[in-house]
């Protein structure tokens, strides 16, 4: 499973999703990460300083949300 990790630079908040999840997003699966964090907003500050990059689950340590049932 691929997830795309989301960093807001003007203040630190994270957030992560999961590859599949892009079509909810209105993305096609695979879709540039340019093309995402130029849709992203912080929800916690309304920042658009976010940032992603894709990580494989087998590289994360502590999971970063809820994986899903
Ligand atoms: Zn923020």
């Amino acid at each position: 499973m691929a997830w795309i990790a989301l960093e807001c630079l003007s203040c630190g908040h994270r957030a992560s999703l999961a590859e599949d999840d892009l079509p909810a997003y209105g993305l096609e699966p695979g879709a540039s990460l340019v093309t995402l964090t130029k849709r992203t907003v912080c929800r916690r500050c309304g920042s658009r300083a976010v940032v992603a990059y894709r990580y494989a689950e087998d590289d994360l340590g502590p999971t970063l949300v809820p994986r899903k049932p």
